[in-house]
């Protein structure tokens, strides 16, 4: 227990903690949103800038993970139009999504499989491109496919990655890592599926285990990775470059809705919902859409109702300062990616001007979601990543004095709503069918 939280005046000053604490499913309206804040902390030009570095990389990509080959070397993937389970989340809940149901396939992402291949894999990038610079291996102007070859593995060789993560985030930098050459060592917390671990092992990572949560492996990690010189420490908690590397998708996503004839302005409102875990990939993410839509853009985060990290810490202003566990929650959920008790303060406050808001989701509609998305559209999702698929579902019951304030309702047919889908697609077969088959 935290003894500096009084929880009787924190109940008292935030009445939706008395529902969190119940268990159920809410929705917290960010009164401090403001479209029109400039932020200072990360600039436009360094999402721009972490764009470019990709670029460069991509020829890398092509001869180290040919799959990205059709993607021209980039790590990006699809947005669909996901009209059957529209069709069954309407029916079932008797509710009607005005608008566009799209999803965004971040679980399909190529080389890790989650939106990690994204802020990870873009920290442990630059961190490689800067040592091979330093030691003259390299410069902007190269092709960078030269890092793909025994010699820069060897070089890399001498250098160490470490990270702290509930899985998939060690997952994307254990498999970039090793492929760069990089002594690798992931800490995973005791909420990481096996396979996970086990699939890092077969690549020469090595996996360090932990019987407690998130937080713990995060701090264990960063502590070993402080007392040696060689290693660079992949801090989820506080890391700008994981954050810039989320980030880049909003560029992305720009030009991917408007081939789809999707339009984003002040008739067309654009609804994200993205599940949150520490907050870094949804809040990189936020950021980039919130600089590329403006006002336009309506994001919402979606966490488990008993790991609500997020809401907890920007609604109460206390950010890391706060645990799920203070208000009695367990931090127990299959969403193994959304394990989280506590926020990120770093992230938490660039939010704080940008979400709409963010809402709680229980196990039971994860794993209902997980089977009507593969039976209705064939597409496979980890639990986490069903966080996304409740938001419009919660905009729609809870959410009206939200529409009605920005002056939406006339606007609602014209709406977009993006479901942000966050991993999946590595999930072994066989565990892929037990999730398939569980009762619940
Ligand atoms: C990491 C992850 C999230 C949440 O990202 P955070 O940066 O922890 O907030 C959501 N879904 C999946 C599948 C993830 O791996």
């Amino acid at each position: 227990m935290n003894h500096l939280i009084n929880l009787t005046q924190l109940s008292s000053d935030f009445p939706l903690i008395q529902p969190l604490q119940r268990g159920e499913t809410v929705l917290w309206l960010n009164e401090k949103r403001d479209p029109s804040y400039v932020r200072t902390e990360i600039m436009m030009k360094d999402v721009l800038e972490a764009e470019a570095r990709l670029r460069r990389f991509s020829s890398y990509f092509i001869v180290a993970f040919p799959e990205t080959t059709v993607l021209n070397g980039l790590i990006e993937s699809d947005i669909r139009e996901i009209a059957e389970m529209k069709a069954l989340i309407e029916g079932r809940r008797a509710i009607e999504i005005p608008g566009r149901l799209l999803l965004k396939c971040d679980h399909a992402l190529p080389v890790a499989g989650s939106i990690k291949a994204r802020g990870g894999i873009y920290e442990v990038l630059k961190h490689a491109e800067s040592l091979a610079m330093e030691h003259g291996y390299l410069t902007e102007k190269d092709d960078y496919a030269l890092l793909f070859s025994d010699k820069m593995r060897e070089f890399f060789s001498h250098y160490k990655v470490a990270v702290g993560s509930t899985g998939n985030l060690g997952l994307s930098i254990g498999i970039i890592s090793a492929k760069l050459g990089f002594e690798v060592t992931v800490h995973m917390s005791a909420d990481a599926k096996e396979w996970k671990k086990e699939h890092l092992r077969s690549l020469g990572v090595e996996v360090k285990e932990y019987k407690a949560d998130y937080s713990m492996a995060v701090e264990q990690g960063r502590k070993e990775a402080e007392a040696d010189p060689m290693c660079h420490f992949v801090d989820d908690e506080n890391s700008k470059d994981l954050f810039l590397g989320y980030a880049v998708a909003a560029l992305r996503v720009k030009e991917q809705l408007i081939a789809l004839n999707v339009k984003v302005d002040g008739d067309h409102p654009l609804f994200v919902y993205i599940p949150c875990g520490v907050g870094g990939a949804p809040g990189g993410v936020a950021y980039g859409l919130q600089q590329v839509f403006g006002e336009h853009v309506h994001i919402f985060f979606g966490e488990p109702v008993q790991s609500p990290c997020m809401m907890l810490g920007m609604m109460t202003g206390l950010h890391d300062k706060i645990s799920v566990t203070d208000i009695g929650l367990t931090n127990e959920t299959e969403a193994d990616g959304l394990a989280v008790a506590r926020p990120s303060k770093f992230v938490g406050s660039i939010m704080e001007t940008i979400v709409s808001g963010c809402y709680t989701v229980d196990d039971s509609f994860l794993c209902r979601s997980l089977k009507a998305m593969f039976e209705l559209e064939n597409i496979f999702m980890e639990p986490s990543a069903h966080a996304g698929v409740f938001g419009p579902i919660q905009l729609v019951s809870e959410g009206a004095e939200y529409v009605k304030k920005h002056q939406l309702t006339e606007k609602m047919d014209n709406a977009a709503h993006l479901v942000w889908s966050t991993g999946g697609n590595m999930v072994p077969e066989a565990v892929r069918q037990a999730y398939l088959q569980t009762e619940k």
